[in-house]
């Protein structure tokens, strides 16, 4: 999974891009509006956490150009003040949800894998697939109900996975949604982090489609209860 963050306060989108890292999201940050507006249209992302307040091109603006343009991404505004027109501006733009300055950064966690399960159309927060289950609100793996430790890498290529469980994740879209803007990327990286999470749960689990990219199923039968 992978985040963009819009915010020109430099100690909070550091400080909100370290707590975002800590639990394995990718994340993109931009300090002004016009650089954050452009890599929401051009680059794939889970979620956005935009801030109204920004130089060069305030965040309202930059949410509606997005939806005038048809993009459905998933965006948490930031608001400096506890104002009820700015909200109602907020949500008529298109946000999902808003944040009031200041807050828990965990907080925001919390709100944007809510957010991701809920737009990847999944209501219970337990997504199981045979002896996998997956915590959407919590981001944790369990295999045959034991904890499944994973690298951040191996996280945002598994979770992608389970959010579209028995669907093929084309290999260009699962490649945007691990790597960040600037990561420097080996044109077999995926592969080797898919052979890692095949040792992990088992190879059957993630089927190759040639030509495509990965499908995650249960080859096994029954999904374990959750
Ligand atoms: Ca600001």
């Amino acid at each position: 999974m992978r985040i963009l963050l819009v915010e020109d306060d430099a100690a909070l989108a550091d400080e909100l891009a370290r707590a975002l890292r800590a639990e394995n999201f990718a994340v993109d940050v931009a300090n002004n509006g016009e650089d954050g507006g452009h890599l929401g249209m051009t680059e794939r992302y889970d979620a956005a956490v935009l801030d109204l307040g920004l130089p060069v091109r305030d965040g309202l603006s930059v949410l509606q150009s997005w939806r005038a343009e048809g993009n459905a991404l998933p965006v948490l505004i930031l608001t400096a003040r506890d104002g009820w027109s700015e909200k109602v501006a907020g949500f008529k733009a298109g946000a999902d949800d808003y944040l009031i300055k200041p807050f828990r950064v965990q907080e925001v966690v919390m709100r944007l894998r809510a957010l991701v399960r809920r737009a990847t159309g999944h209501a219970a927060t337990r997504i199981a697939c045979g002896p996998l289950v997956y915590d959407a609100q919590l981001g944790n793996f369990e295999l045959d109900g034991l904890p499944l430790r994973l690298t951040a890498f191996e996280w945002r290529v598994l979770s992608t996975l389970v959010l579209r469980k028995d669907s093929v994740v084309e290999r260009g879209e699962l490649l945007d949604r691990v790597y960040e803007y600037d990561a420097d990327v080996d044109s077999n990286s995926l592969e080797v982090i898919v052979g890692r999470l095949r040792r992990k749960i088992g190879a059957a689990m993630i089927e190759t489609v040639r030509g495509r990219g990965y499908c995650l199923r249960n080859a096994g039968g029954e999904d374990a209860g959750g």
